[in-house]
């Protein structure tokens, strides 16, 4: 069977998700895009044989060529099609964030919940990394013992001038917020953020680096440096503490040169660099559970997860005072969510 996908919103990552789906990825094909902007859709749409252009996100997931939906909109959209992906009884995978409100994450939890059965995915492609892959099987030998204490880094070496401070958590740390739910299978429990001084590169508006504090519920605490205007590269850094030993992300595959009295090696340019094959796996992944008829990779309640932390982190860096977590009660379609 050939998965035949319909795209929503087909800007940078859904372009580059097309790219994927079309030519690295098998037994799948796009058959439908469609965008807010319908130059932009007919655009791509001309690079993709056969793609039929849809009006609106509606019309292509009511279209009976198209057998799952991929969500790669603007967030505050992804409630309304991921919705009526669940009305339609489609598989969806959904860009993070889930939606942009705890509310909305919610519908979405009793939409799927009353439907029955998991249709949703959301694209927290780090999962899918090999490193960090590696990571999760160390941290869950017993060798090491308890996890204790996490120190994470997100730096990128630069961002645009509409890159806010709600940004560095919202889209930047949004990946730690999932990626140390599911390292630790825990839930996080508190919020705090911290505003060390200013790095003098980044625009006035903008609060850089930030170091999130995060205390989970099971008691180990997690450190977060998010540094968006480190100018080196893109670096993400994961060490995790454990009662008998350490186990951290080892630098990326590739070579350490030698010469002039120094060693070194590349660091990635960017996120796309460095995590592109996750979202090769990760989308292979979905279509190959689509093809098999079940669901798989992180929930939409790990969506609805990453959105309300997120929130506690964003009161957190306004108020500056630590602010509590509750998740709320988690209905029993995702009761194995943090490990899958
Ligand atoms: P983008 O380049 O702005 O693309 C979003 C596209 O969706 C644009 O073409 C936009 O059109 C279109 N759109 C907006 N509203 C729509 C609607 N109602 N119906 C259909 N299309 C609509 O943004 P992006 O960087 O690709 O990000 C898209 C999503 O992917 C975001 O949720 C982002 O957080 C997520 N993302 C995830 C990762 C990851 O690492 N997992 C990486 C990048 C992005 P206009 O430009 O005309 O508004």
């Amino acid at each position: 069977m050939t998965v035949r996908v319909g795209v929503i919103g087909v800007g940078m990552i859904g372009q580059d998700h097309i790219r994927r789906l079309t030519r690295v990825l098998a037994g799948v094909e796009v058959v439908a895009v469609t965008d807010v902007d319908p130059a932009r859709a007919a655009d791509v749409a001309a690079g993709v044989p056969g793609v039929k252009v849809h009006g609106t996100g509606k019309d292509l997931i009511d279209d009976g060529a198209v057998d799952a939906v991929l969500v790669t909109s603007w967030g505050p959209t992804h409630e309304e099609y991921v919705l009526a992906g669940i009305a339609a009884g489609k598989p969806v995978f959904c860009e993070k964030p889930l939606a942009t409100t705890r509310a909305a994450c919610r519908r979405i939890l009793d939409a799927e919940s009353a439907f029955g059965r998991r249709l949703v995915m959301v694209g927290f492609m780090r999962r899918y990394d090999a490193s960090y892959r590696a990571l999760k099987a160390a941290v869950a030998d017993d060798v090491l013992g308890a996890p204790l204490l996490v120190h994470c880094a997100h730096r990128n070496p630069s961002v645009p001038d509409i890159y806010s401070s709600d940004m560095a958590i919202n889209d930047t740390a949004v990946h730690e917020l999932d990626i140390v739910r599911w390292l630790l299978d825990d839930e996080i429990a508190a919020a705090r953020v911290l505003q060390p001084r200013r790095n003098s590169r980044a625009a006035a508006h903008l609060v850089d680096p930030l170091v999130i504090l995060l205390e989970t519920a099971g008691g180990a605490l997690v450190d977060v440096e998010v540094s968006v205007n480190i100018g080196y590269g893109y670096d993400i850094r994961c060490e995790v503490v454990a009662e008998g030993g350490t186990a951290a992300l080892a630098d990326n595959p590739g070579v350490i040169v030698r010469s002039g009295g120094r060693w070194g090696g590349a660091v990635p340019v960017d996120w796309r660099e460095r995590f592109i094959r996750a979202y090769d796996s990760e989308l292979q992944d979905w279509v190959d559970a689509v093809t098999a008829g079940s669901a798989t990779g992180p929930t939409a309640w790990d969506g609805y997860a990453a959105t309300v932390v997120a929130d506690g982190c964003l009161e957190a860096l306004r108020t500056g005072e630590r602010v509590p977590i509750s998740l709320g009660d988690r209905p029993s379609l995702y009761t194995r969510a943090v490990t899958s």
